[in-house]
């Protein structure tokens, strides 16, 4: 999509701190990270937010949280425990839209989120 911010960061036509790339996903740190670990897992084909998912897309999400557990693992805090996050549309205050895997490690969480 052309305007879309992190589809030009799987194009690599603006940079990204990616830490993953294969056929349908990206990963790359958060510009603004909220603790030690902070990866956002995406696919490289647009989707606009979890509302535009279809049964199709199955295999995609999944594939999106496994990234996250191996990234999580291969950082070494499987054990410890670490937060997997989507957001979706204003309320829960998603500001990119393209769907994205917030994987946030490190440091203790807080539940419920605010
Ligand atoms: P969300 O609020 O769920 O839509 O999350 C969007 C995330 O994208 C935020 O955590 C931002 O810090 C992050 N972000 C925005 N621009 C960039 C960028 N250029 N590179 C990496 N992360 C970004
Ligand atoms: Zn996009």
């Amino acid at each position: 999509m052309a305007d879309c911010l992190f589809c030009k960061i799987a194009a690599r036509e603006i940079p990204g701190d990616i830490v993953h790339a294969d056929e349908r996903l990206i990963a790359f740190g958060d510009i603004n990270p909220q603790a030690p670990t902070h990866v956002l897992i995406i696919p490289r084909r647009h989707i606009s937010t979890l509302n535009d998912l279809t049964a199709g897309d199955t295999d995609l999400v999944g594939e999106m949280v496994h990234l996250a557990s191996r990234i999580a693992a291969d950082r070494g805090h499987a054990a410890a425990g670490y937060r997997t996050v989507f957001n979706c549309n204003a309320a829960a205050g998603q500001t990119v839209f393209h769907i994205h895997l917030h994987l946030l490690a490190g440091r203790d969480m807080t539940w419920p989120p605010g």
